[in-house]
């Protein structure tokens, strides 16, 4: 059996963050496992080609998730990069690092070292940022571009202008001290290429000479000798494959993300056992919260229909794609380099909430069925509103001990009472934005849900029938102290009661946080792999509120 200090499983954003760190000591050797192909496809760099990669079932494991108790029936499309870079790789390259006081929970949860002033040091250190920012917050010389949205538009000018009209002031850097306010998205997007953690993390980790990177490689159990896991075995080729072993010195790590961590997990015998034994698989160790505790963002979508403008919609139809194309391939500009949301805005959904609690974000194009990956023909502008920190909470849950089944995936959507108060209250403030006097001029008619919905039951039942995911998928293998029932790694993310066993992606975060999840998913790697080496951490920063 080959042997390598440490097998991580995934090569995702935290897996090729981690790969990167690891590997600077030059005595280390890694062997990365990845269920995907190489990261070849040009859709994956293309900005504009998260469209086509939302449902290409090579580099996604395009999920399904469970009808939920309010998703009126429907099964929610839930796509994951399966390629190297992960997520990151067909996400919509959107930097949000979320608020100081969602870490700050986390470390009053029982997990040191987690809070704000201990995770900030890291974001910094992650990031180049390009443009406006304070360097208190903001890191300059790290492998990750971020850059702010260049395209100009007058809808989203009239969309700012309408929020500042209601009140909400224009924020310069929702990454900085604070994030509420309107502006336009922060990217990870450099030249009008993608920047995924893997382009920015994995390939340099690549030439560095120690790290074995192994595509098409699915990863079916983790090898233990009595508590402690000392290998990983995968199927080269997927089903059918060929069945290969590799072996850990030091520790393997499982960065599969939030569905796949507890996924394998539960494959190798730890989780419940009353999901276990019913599937014949023998419980090595009994961890009742592994896959439970699944969070995610819920966002109706609001649509109007738009006059007096083109949007996006009518400028990728006949000969406007073609001079798009032209104006990306000489400038690396133009609708091309564009990610599925232009504008982000943070407000209350009430006058008593401290700091914001509802995220929405604008873009001046409309989606068949309100679902992002096809684009309407007819011009439209649409407000995707959610709820920042929900409370309700699902799990994933494998049936059977088929490695290549999908899990059970069961968000809750909305089961608790106060996630369908603010979604509604956000449903509202996206109509009111819509209607504000700046996009009048533009403004023909709400498409959904419609002058028809005005109470609160009615937005509701308009939620239930056309939210979907933000795809921020996380908490299924929660950290927390070993005395809580629902905790499956400690705060240096090691498996409870194993040893040299760490989960170090998504799936650690023990709540819901303020935002998107791929900057604070590499955060994360990025403490780990100070935690793993033993390297003293940075000095905590000193932030005023
Ligand atoms: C369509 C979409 C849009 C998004 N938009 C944004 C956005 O704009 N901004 C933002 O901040 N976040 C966004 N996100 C979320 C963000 O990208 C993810 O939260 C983040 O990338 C998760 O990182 P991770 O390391 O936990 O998992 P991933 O990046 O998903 O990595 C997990 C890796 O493990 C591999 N893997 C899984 N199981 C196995 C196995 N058994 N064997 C071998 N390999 C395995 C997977 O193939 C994958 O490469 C989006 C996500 C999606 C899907």
């Amino acid at each position: 059996m080959e042997t390598f200090d440490y097998v991580i499983v995934g090569a995702g954003s935290a897996g090729s963050v981690l790969t990167n760190r690891l590997s600077e000591d030059a005595g280390t050797t890694i062997c990365v496992l990845e269920a995907g192909p190489r990261d070849w496809h040009p859709y994956i760099h293309l900005p504009a080609g998260f469209i086509k990669t939302f449902h290409m079932k090579s580099i996604n494991w395009a999920y399904k998730q469970e009808p939920g108790p309010y998703t009126g029936g429907r099964s929610i499309y839930a796509p994951r990069g399966k390629t190297l870079g992960g997520s990151s790789s067909i996400n919509g390259h959107i930097y949000n690092r979320g608020q100081r006081q969602d870490f700050d929970t986390w470390a009053q949860l029982g997990n040191r070292g987690w809070g704000y002033p201990d995770v900030l040091p890291y974001f910094k250190r992650l990031e180049r940022r390009v443009g406006e920012g304070d360097d208190t917050y903001r890191g300059r010389d790290g492998n990750l571009t971020v850059t702010t949205m260049d395209w100009r538009d007058p809808l989203c000018e009239a969309f700012m202008a309408g929020a500042i009209s209601l009140g909400i002031p224009r924020n310069p850097d929702y990454n900085g001290r604070i994030q509420e306010g309107v502006s336009y998205a922060q990217r990870t997007i450099k030249n009008g290429l993608r920047v995924s953690a893997a382009t920015a993390f994995l390939h340099p980790a690549r030439k560095r000479g120690n790290v074995d990177v192994r595509t098409h490689a699915h990863a079916t159990n983790i090898i233990f000798e009595g508590k402690r896991a000392v290998g990983v075995r995968y199927i080269k080729g997927g089903r059918g494959g060929v069945p290969v072993e590799v072996r850990a010195n030091k520790e393997v790590i499982l960065a599969g993300g939030t569905y796949n961590s507890p996924q394998l997990l539960q494959l190798s015998g730890i989780g419940s056992p009353d999901l276990l034994r019913p599937l014949g698989i023998e419980v090595r160790h009994a961890l009742q919260g592994v896959g439970e505790g699944l969070q995610d963002h819920y966002a109706p979508r609001s649509v109007a229909r738009v006059k007096n403008i083109k949007t996006i919609n009518e400028l990728r139809q006949g000969w406007h794609l073609w001079v798009e194309a032209l104006k990306w391939a000489t400038t690396r500009r133009g609708l091309l380099s564009l990610s599925p949301t232009m504008v982000y805005c943070f407000w209350h959904s009430g006058e008593t909430t401290e700091s914001s609690d509802l995220q929405l974000t604008f873009t001046p194009a409309s989606y068949k069925e309100g679902v992002q990956g096809q684009l309407e023909d007819q011009p439209g502008m649409t407000v995707a509103s959610w709820q920042q920190r929900p409370e309700s909470r699902g799990y994933v849950r494998i049936s059977s001990a088929d490695p290549f089944q999908q899990p059970i995936i069961q968000t809750n959507y909305l089961a608790a009472e106060l996630d369908r108060r603010v979604v509604v209250a956000g449903m509202k403030l996206a109509r009111r934005l819509l209607k504000s006097a700046p996009l009048s001029p533009y403004y023909e008619y709400e498409d959904f849900p419609g002058p028809g919905v005005q109470s609160d039951d009615e937005f509701l039942a308009a939620a239930t029938q056309r939210g979907t995911t933000t795809f921020h998928p996380g908490c299924t293998c929660r950290m927390g102290p070993a005395n809580s029932s629902w905790a499956v790694v400690d705060d240096q993310l090691r498996v409870h009661g194993l040893e040299r066993l760490r989960v170090i992606d998504a799936s650690i975060m023990p709540r819901m946080i303020s935002a998107n999840l791929n900057a604070s998913t590499m955060m994360i790697a990025d403490k780990a792999s100070d935690l793993i080496r033993g390297r003293q951490l940075p000095e905590a920063a000193v932030v005023v509120s």
